[in-house]
């Protein structure tokens, strides 16, 4: 496929890409995005599946951020509503817990009754592991919250999650899960502002890539020969396959997607009506899965009424068993992908004159969307700046 001569290329029409082509786009730009997928947002890619219910088929994607000049660029582009995302845990027990841990849990787990925060941390102590400077996921979670809670709600979950047991964990994962001792149930810290798009991400991302500037190119994988007709190359590809692995293959977690689609009468536990409406349980047993989503209770959703809903767990493995779909960065206590990772970066500083690499595997980097936006804002600026566009 020919590229748009003396545009500049894009590859990945997801968060990243997306940004980078409205920004170039609206300083006068011509950008060319391709993606090798069928069709644009990447991950956050939703549709409306046979129960008339919006799915994401690359699992939830739940916009959140404390950042406001990412707020307000989003906004720019679609309308949204406010959330509060919910999660329960479900014990092997098949009891169902606030997650993250709060002060909730830690009563339902010990059997106590405690009714204020301060009794919640005076616990929380007494049961911790001190260590100094912890090392790893397992020290770090050890010497906040002792070994019970952290074999309970993180060792089975972060082992099928991951494929590597929490000692062998960057603390950083973990870090991403507040740890709470007051009554507080929402997923993300309460300083963020919680919106979802009023008609789904691909909606959004439309009108993102609507610009008479931006050309959209899908069942188009990139070429190395792209680049010698192009201004510059933004690639949200992975930088490994870029480079043809020759500093070492940088590993990823995926995940496999069940689909179910249960009539609405049939709906159990944990979801039947006699439950609280929680979109999203985290199983924390030995099970291949780690959690199961309910679309419909997600803010405009249920599109139309077909009295079935739809159901999707979640069963993390190695991208290579996923047709390598590339999902989640691995990040290991000892460091040994990002030093990869900075292998290729010094090789990247090379072509800096013609190609960056951006996102979460062109950067290698475990980034939630907001953080994505905000780099991709940044970058996007630095180049027109360069440029003097
Ligand atoms: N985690 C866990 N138990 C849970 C939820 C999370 O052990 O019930 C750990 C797990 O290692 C996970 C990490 O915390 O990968 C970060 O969780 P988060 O929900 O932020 O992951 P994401 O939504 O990005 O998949």
């Amino acid at each position: 496929m020919n590229v748009e001569r003396r545009s500049v290329l894009i590859v990945g029409a997801g968060f990243a890409g997306a940004v980078y082509a409205r920004c170039l786009a609206e300083a006068d730009v011509r950008v060319h995005v391709i993606d090798k997928r069928s069709h644009i947002a990447g991950n956050a890619f939703d549709e409306t599946g046979p129960d008339g219910i919006r799915v994401h088929r690359y699992g939830p994607h739940l916009f959140h951020t404390a950042n406001e000049r990412v707020l307000a660029w989003v906004q720019k582009y679609a309308h949204w509503t406010s959330f509060t995302h919910r999660v329960r845990a479900q014990l092997p027990s098949g009891v169902l817990t606030a997650m993250p841990i709060n002060l909730d849990t830690i009563n339902a787990v010990f059997g106590t009754a405690f009714s204020t925060s301060d009794q919640g941390k005076e616990h929380l102590k007494k049961i911790a592991i001190p260590v100094a400077n912890p090392s790893n996921a397992a020290e770090y979670l050890g010497s906040r919250i002792g070994t019970l809670l952290t074999d309970l709600f993180f060792r089975p979950y972060t082992k099928k999650m991951w494929g590597v047991n929490l000692e062998d964990l960057s603390a950083s994962v973990i870090k991403r899960i507040p740890l709470r001792t007051d009554q507080t149930d929402t997923y993300f810290p309460t300083s963020d502002t919680q919106i979802m798009p009023n008609l789904g991400y691909t909606s959004f991302f439309k009108n993102l890539l609507d610009h008479p500037l931006i050309k959209v190119s899908l069942d188009t994988s990139f070429d190395q020969a792209m680049l010698s007709d192009v201004r510059y190359c933004f690639a949200s590809m992975p930088i490994d396959e870029f480079y043809n692995f020759r500093e070492g293959e940088l590993p990823y977690r995926s995940i496999r997607f069940h689909h179910r689609s249960v009539e609405i009468d049939k709906v159990e536990a944990p979801w039947s009506p006699f439950v609280l409406p929680y979109s999203v349980i985290n199983y924390t047993d030995s099970s291949p899965y780690t959690r199961e989503t309910a679309w419909h209770l997600m803010p405009n959703h249920l599109e139309h009424e077909t009295y079935r809903r739809t159901f999707t767990r979640e069963e993390p493995c190695d991208y290579r068993d996923n047709f390598m779909e590339r999902y989640y960065p691995v990040k290991t206590a000892d460091g040994l992908n990002e030093k990869i990772y900075r292998r290729y970066t010094c090789l990247s500083e090379l072509d800096a004159s013609r190609i960056s690499f951006i996102g979460r595997c062109g950067t290698y980097q475990y980034l939630d969307m907001d953080q994505v936006i905000n780099q991709s804002l940044t970058g996007a600026e630095k180049w027109l700046q360069a440029n003097r566009c």
